[in-house]
């Protein structure tokens, strides 16, 4: 009996340390794992997924955003913002900024200060800061300068397609719209243009008078500087927020009660006279458009600025379109097919304020749908501007050319292209989605009949207005 006891015990003694060390084992092996997914945190870049979560909880988004921009185009850009939004229920929030962590100072959540970890281009902020309903962070920062295009003179930020977050830390996806209230301080011999007309200018030694919140807006500054806030954005996706600053001419235009105002740096008296043409055809465009969709234009303003050395053609921020300078001052005898294309990029760009920027893709795998509309309308826009054009060779020259080049070789794609992270959403650009799918677009208006089109059309603007829309959706109203 004893024996058998002591044998017993030394078993259960046996199984305990066996158990225990599985145990141990179990424990080691579940906090490396733990461990792992802690230091791993989110992938770089804005994946799908992150998009998809961030979509589903979070609503009512608004950015306030300050910007100290300073003379010198290599001196740091002070920033702060105050991110506003609601929650179904309280959760971990992961912020995009693709910036050396040391740019980021201090992140408050609700008023106080919050701890947080800077993990593969995002801020992460733990679950126990945030509440139901409404939540505010605010985050004092140095501004992210690679696009921020800086010159001596000037600069203009391009964040098209997942670039704001190299800028802010925001969310930075197209289907998580918010208004955007901005406050630029810099030179005050300098113009400064955004989405929005100014609502309020203040000059340096005045500051007092306006309320702001953080502490990169109180610090104080020099003589010669100018603080101005912009009126709140309509619903815009953040690839479209944008401002302009430095030395610019101005000039602005009214007609029939609606004003434009055109920023330049060209110096030539024989481009300069070609501001004149530009109006005509940015006026053209857009009442085309209006007339087309049936929806007066949907933004504030429509002013547009042109650029010296700009890296595209141009690009559609609502208030505050963006031309390369060499595309629209032509040279003194330009060429047909030169002022053919001028008027065209105008057309594109004004397209694209209902087309994209009022109706915008809910990911950038169907870029394309802004893209064909673009380019779709602003083929049908030059044709009374230029009316002794042959347009059916034009297109055929414009497009057919140019979509083959491409879907003649191996290496084709189709017109929509899946995209799992936005960090390669640039690639997904090209002669397919430019050139192939007016094609495409074409034939479809064709097959449906032009006057079905054109009303399926109209129900997708005024369904999707301000929001975001796919292809399906699209397909479902035609
Ligand atoms: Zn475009």
């Amino acid at each position: 009996m004893k024996k058998s006891i002591r044998l017993f015990a030394v078993a259960a003694t046996r199984t305990c340390h066996f158990y225990l060390h599985l145990y141990k084992r179990k424990l080691t092996l579940l906090i490396l794992v733990f461990a792992f997914i802690g230091c791993s945190g989110p992938e770089a870049g804005v994946s799908f997924k992150l998009a998809q979560e961030r979509r589903e909880a979070i609503s009512e988004l608004g950015y306030r955003l300050f910007f100290n921009l300073p003379e010198d185009p290599k001196a740091p850009i002070q920033a702060s913002q105050t991110i506003g939004f609601r929650l179904e229920r309280p959760r971990l929030i992961i912020l995009d900024f693709k910036e050396d962590p040391a740019a980021v100072a201090l992140v408050q959540v609700n008023g106080r200060q919050a701890k947080y970890r800077i993990k593969n281009e995002h801020i992460v902020i733990p679950r126990r800061y945030f509440k139901k309903d409404t939540n505010t962070i605010t985050i004092d920062f140095r501004a992210g300068e690679q696009s921020l295009n800086r010159n001596e003179e000037f600069l203009y930020t391009l964040l098209v397609p997942d670039r704001a977050r190299t800028l802010f830390p925001c969310f930075d996806q197209p289907n998580l719209k918010a208004s955007y209230t901005l406050t630029l301080e810099l030179p005050v011999h300098w113009e400064a243009v955004s989405n929005t007309p100014p609502e309020q200018e203040v000059l340096s030694g005045a500051w007092a008078q306006t309320a702001y919140l953080t502490t990169a807006e109180e610090a104080p500054t020099g003589a010669g500087r100018k603080r101005i806030t912009f009126c709140p954005t309509e619903p815009l996706s953040t690839y479209l927020f944008s401002f302009v600053a430095g030395k610019f001419q101005r000039m602005t235009e009214t007609r029939n009660g609606r004003s434009i105002s055109l920023y330049h740096r060209e110096t030539d008296p024989q481009k300069i006279a070609q501001t004149g043409i530009i109006f005509d055809q940015v006026y053209a465009s857009l009442e085309w458009m209006e007339e087309y969709t049936g929806i007066p234009y949907p933004f504030a303003k429509y002013d547009f600025i042109i650029l010296p050395g700009f890296q595209y053609g141009g690009m559609e921020h609502t208030g505050a379109t963006l031309y390369n300078d060499r595309r629209m001052f032509l040279g003194e005898h330009p060429t047909t097919g030169e002022q053919l294309s001028r008027m065209s990029l105008i057309s594109h760009e004004t397209a694209h304020m209902w087309f994209g920027d009022y109706v915008t893709m809910a990911w950038f795998d169907d870029v394309w749908t802004k893209e064909v509309f673009a380019n779709y309308f602003a083929a049908q826009m030059i044709r009374p501007q230029f009316p002794e054009i042959n347009h059916r060779l034009n297109d055929l020259r414009a497009f057919y050319a140019t979509a083959y080049e491409v879907d003649r070789t191996a290496g084709t794609n189709a017109i929509k292209q899946s995209l799992d992270n936005l960090n390669k959403a640039g690639l997904i650009y090209g002669n397919i989605i430019y050139d192939k799918a007016p094609i495409v677009m074409n034939m479809l208006a064709e097959k449906l009949g032009q006057e079905a089109f054109h009303k399926g059309l109209r129900d997708y603007l005024h369904t999707y207005a301000y929001g975001n829309a796919t292809w399906e959706d699209l397909i479902s109203i035609l």
